[in-house]
């Protein structure tokens, strides 16, 4: 991890939020290779969504009546088990007290479960998760509201207008993707647990009686997705919820995890909500939620298909599935170790990098030529300086799937040549024909 969180640095993958000040605990930036990535991944994901004739897409507002949260169960469900240290001061989870270090400067370095065997914890207390607000001019109880700790909730709530708007019926799908905000106790492993994230998540409305078939349907359907951006199927697993691990709105759940350098962990959740959540809203506002069916004249209340996925932690899970370090020739007959970003070319920040091998003979100006015919189409980048061996590992780095570079038979032919980042191979192509053949290669 620490390889990889220094790389994301250096290469201006991901830098920690307001880091001149020291940092805000589980807040993160992303630079502009990053921003890239996450663009594609989400993009990636709303594509595979609303291209599909089942599935509307909508963007609801973070802020949301209070109400709603009442009704979700988050007012009183939302909550992580919490105990102080008397000693340090610290709050830690109650569950995951086992490697979490005591923030006493005397006990400095030792874990805070010796602390709890000394008698210095005090005994577990709720902690709910939501960051409160207050909406207008007065801090009062009236004027709470919470900051959005998911965004299926905004789905829910718009079951119908977007159902009426849209002419779908069930089965059919909503789509979001937006932020999220959990005030996690214990923040850790880089952009694994942060209190703000992105979510892409997906809630499928079905006909009651059909929705094991359908959350059957939706649980292979979202693990095909991660594996047709490249993530390694070896390093995938689903891990079934067994009755203990229900959440209260659940009658079936898989988790679809991914093995991170510090273990398993959740990348997206696929749960059979039931008619759980309309059946809350509905009884909490007062306003049927029930679906009428035209056709068949009957009225029902739909059940839930939910596929949540993090958008953060799908960042994370790519990078560090495409990460690797490996002996590679260098053109002095040596090896070298060079680390490649493996990328899948759709999701790579920058598909192509142009150079020119030496700073003379028309070289530059002609493939700033080039980059300016590429740019409309792709993000690219232009780059003169060191040897070219090193601009390659530069871009290796970066995860940039192509290389290209002009020379001089690029002065006789107007061919150039183009280096395939994972195999290291290549090949002449004519400088005409590069939009079409990157557009190919990585869209
Ligand atoms: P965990 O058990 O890891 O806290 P969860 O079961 O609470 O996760 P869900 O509520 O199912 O997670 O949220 C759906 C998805 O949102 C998760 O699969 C994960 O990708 C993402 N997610 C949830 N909490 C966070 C967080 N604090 N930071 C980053 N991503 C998160």
């Amino acid at each position: 991890m620490e390889k990889i969180v220094s790389l994301c640095k250096r290469r201006g993958y991901v830098f920690q939020s307001s880091e001149i000040y020291g940092g805000l605990n589980g807040c993160w930036d992303y630079g502009p290779l990053g921003v890239e990535l996450l663009r594609n991944i989400k993009e990636g994901w709303w594509r595979a969504m609303t291209s599909r004739e089942d599935v509307e897409g909508i963007d609801a507002s973070i802020l949301m009546h209070p109400r709603v949260w009442e009704a979700s169960g988050h007012v009183e469900n939302f909550t992580d088990p919490m105990v102080d240290c008397r000693e340090c001061k610290a709050r830690f989870r109650a569950d995951q007290i086992a490697d979490a270090p005591c923030g006493s400067p005397a006990y400095k370095g030792r874990p805070a479960s010796r602390c709890q065997a000394d008698g210095k914890f005090t005994d577990a207390r709720r902690f709910n998760l939501m960051f409160k607000t207050f909406v207008g001019p007065l801090e009062d109880s009236s004027s709470v509201v919470y900051l959005r700790p998911e965004t299926a909730q905004g789905i829910f709530v718009n079951f119908l207008n977007v159902q009426a708007a849209s002419r779908q019926r069930p089965p059919f799908g909503i789509a979001q993707i937006g932020k999220a905000f959990r005030n996690e106790i214990n923040t850790k492993n880089f952009l694994f647990r942060t209190r703000e994230f992105e979510q892409m998540e997906m809630q499928f409305f079905v006909p009651p009686g059909s929705d094991q078939k359908w959350f059957e349907y939706w649980k292979e359907e979202r693990f095909r997705w991660f594996q047709s951006l490249g993530m390694k199927k070896e390093k995938m697993h689903f891990h079934r919820h067994d009755a203990g691990e229900l959440a209260h709105y659940a009658r079936d759940a898989y988790d679809i995890e991914y093995e991170f350098p510090f273990g398993w962990g959740e990348i997206e959740g696929i749960h059979n909500r039931s008619d759980f959540d309309l059946t809350r809203h509905e009884q909490f506002s007062g306003k049927s939620m029930k679906f009428f069916d035209e056709q068949t004249k009957e009225r029902y209340t739909p059940f839930i298909i939910e596929t949540s996925a993090g958008a953060s932690r799908s960042f994370m899970a790519f990078l560090v599935d495409a990460y690797r370090e490996e002996e590679a020739p260098t053109a002095d007959g040596k090896t070298e170790t060079r680390v490649v970003l493996s990328l899948h070319p759709r999701l790579a920040p920058i598909k192509a990098a142009v150079f020119p091998l030496v700073n003379r003979d028309g070289m530059p100006e002609i493939a700033r030529g080039i980059v300016s015919s590429l740019r409309p189409h792709f993000r690219v980048f232009y780059d003169e300086s060191g040897a070219v061996g090193r601009r390659y590992r530069r871009q290796d780095e970066a995860g940039t799937p192509y290389c290209i570079t002009v020379d001089s038979q690029t002065l006789q032919d107007r061919t150039v040549t183009v280096r395939e980042r994972d195999s290291m191979v290549q090949e002449r192509v004519s400088g005409g024909d590069l939009v079409a053949y990157i557009r190919e290669k990585t869209l």
